[in-house]
């Protein structure tokens, strides 16, 4: 396969007049630009006509296309056509066949390694420093749990600490509870449990918690507190911390004193959080996760490259970018094995993509599994058409590292983070990952949010912008009608991820809008 090109689209037209955009010379299909989709009869200006009416974000065939002829959108063979389709034809999922993913074994490696970027000086955001030396962009008390059991205890007190201790306390912008299902009923012990048990324990280290930890436990779980704190992860700073409050502790009487007992602990964490003041600190210090969801065929042309530029002037400021999302990098591994800036890396990508290739087929599917009902009906006929655009957002560099699922990240640059695709389970990964920033692009639109860390969201199509204009903080849909190019999103973004990380709220946090953590469980359940 080749490599993507992240050319400007090309606008054929005014947007009110029928438009395809391309992405690659080499193409013989385009999609559909116009809201609403494209009659039959519909006369592009470059003289193509529809013989059939084609959805917005849908594909024409440019070219006469031959049964089993290559499908290439991306200069990529996205699929092959089932029957003959003339130029001009709707070219869906219903009349191209999937290729197989590239082989494990044979990929080029290191062949195609960008040159560094050129460094970008200057930029800087408002943050919190920690001790560690890491950055947060929010100041917030977080709630280590081990396990569900404890979690209407939890939700009670932090209703109770936000309502009477927070008020004395300006300077901490929020408490929050990381509530999950795991800690209890699990194969604690499987190979695989250190997946969801080190992703717990690397959410509590988020640099937005100012390495204050606190736990509340219930005593008999599997997922002891000791398997938290006793690995290491959780460093033990003063005598008696991490916190732990064990609501079977023979000292708590009544509910009442379960509720006293986190309260108290609560504030002395509130204490020093609130003592936290923000400080000019370089972009460099900025971890940022990208992430798509809700994805259409505009994804891989608007939103995604103006997010793979900002990727590209992240990396040029210092800073960590990560992308993750395995099923949607699956099909362009050989792309990214390429662009590894070591063979070390490259081997690296690889173990992830096996590791993932063996748990789908333990469960009886393949990458394909990946598309949504509502990908299709954006355009994206399968998962190697929605992989090329997915895999844009990671920019033009050299990729710099790989973590495995739940893995805190340490190292600046380019980093392959590997997670499921499904956006909340994505969203927990990262922040475990050490994220103090995450950007979340979309084409059918999802009201996605974290309580963690500041979720900026962006529209890959006007239409969307337009309808969510309170709940998409980018509008990358511009560059889809040529009234914006993807440097002036990129930039855009850019500044945006800076105002954001600074305490400027997102549309998201604005409306609290908060997803629950979903940790990735590959282990069995008991
Ligand atoms: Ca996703």
């Amino acid at each position: 396969m080749n490599e993507v090109k992240h050319a400007q689209p090309q606008a054929q037209q005014a947007p009110a007049r029928p438009l395809y955009i391309t992405m690659h010379e080499n193409d013989n299909v385009a999609i559909v630009a116009n809201d609403g989709g494209l009659p039959a009869g519909a006369t592009f200006s470059s003289g193509l006509t529809l013989v059939e009416a084609v959805p917005q974000g849908h594909k024409v065939a440019l070219a006469d296309l031959r049964e089993g002829d290559p499908v290439i959108r991306y200069n990529v063979v996205i699929g092959y056509a089932l029957k003959d389709l003339p130029r001009g034809s709707w070219v869906n999922e219903r009349v191209i066949r999937m290729p197989a993913a590239p082989e494990l074994d044979s990929l080029p490696v290191c062949t195609r390694v960008p040159a560094q970027l050129p460094p970008l000086d200057g930029y800087t955001f408002e943050g919190y420093r920690n001790a560690d030396g890491s950055v947060g962009t929010r100041n917030i008390l977080a709630i280590t749990t081990t396990v569900q059991c404890v979690e209407g205890v939890v939700e009670f007190a932090v209703r109770r600490i936000k309502d009477e201790l927070l008020p004395r306390y300006p300077n901490v912008d929020d408490v929050v509870g990381l509530e999950h299902t795991y800690g209890c009923g699990v194969a604690i012990d499987a190979p695989d449990a250190n997946i969801p048990i080190r992703t717990i324990r690397n959410i509590a280290l988020n640099p937005n918690f100012g390495g204050e930890v606190m736990i509340v436990s219930l005593g008999c779980e599997k997922l002891q507190p000791t398997r938290l704190i006793g690995a290491g992860t959780i460093p033990i700073q003063k005598e008696g911390e991490p916190d732990v409050v064990c609501l079977q502790d023979e000292q708590h009487v009544g509910f009442a004193s379960m509720i006293d007992s986190i309260m108290t602990t609560a504030e002395r964490h509130l204490e020093r959080l609130n003592a936290r003041k923000r400080e000019t600190c370089p972009a460099a210090d900025l971890v940022v996760g990208m992430q798509c969801g809700g994805s259409d065929a505009f994804s891989g042309v608007t939103a995604n490259p103006a997010v793979g530029f900002a990727t590209d002037l992240l990396v040029r400021a210092g800073a960590t970018v990560m992308f993750s999302e395995v099923t949607e990098v699956r099909d362009g591994i050989d792309q990214l094995t390429a662009r590894a800036a070591t063979p070390e890396v490259a081997e690296a990508l690889v173990k992830q993509m096996a590791w993932y290739d063996q748990y789908l087929e333990k469960g009886e599917v393949d990458r394909s599994a990946n598309t949504t009902p509502g990908n299709k009906k954006g355009g994206l006929s399968n998962i190697v058409e929605k992989a090329m655009g997915s895999i844009v957002k990671s920019g033009t560099g050299p990729i710099h590292g790989v973590s495995g699922p739940g893995e805190k990240v340490t190292q600046k640059g380019l980093i392959y983070a590997a997670t499921p695709a499904g956006d909340f389970v994505c969203g927990t990964l990262q922040l475990a990952a050490g994220i103090n920033m995450h950007v979340f692009t979309t084409g059918r639109g999802t009201p996605y949010g974290l309580a963690e860390v500041p979720v900026i969201k962006v529209s890959t199509r006007n239409d969307l912008a337009r309808r969510w204009h309170d709940l998409m903080d980018v509008n990358a849909g511009r560059i889809a009608t040529g009234e914006a190019t993807i440097e002036d999103i990129g930039w855009e973004l850019f500044h945006t991820i800076l105002a954001v990380a600074s305490g400027k709220k997102s549309w998201a946090e604005h409306w609290k809008i908060k997803n629950a953590l979903v940790l990735f469980n590959p282990a069995p359940v008991t």
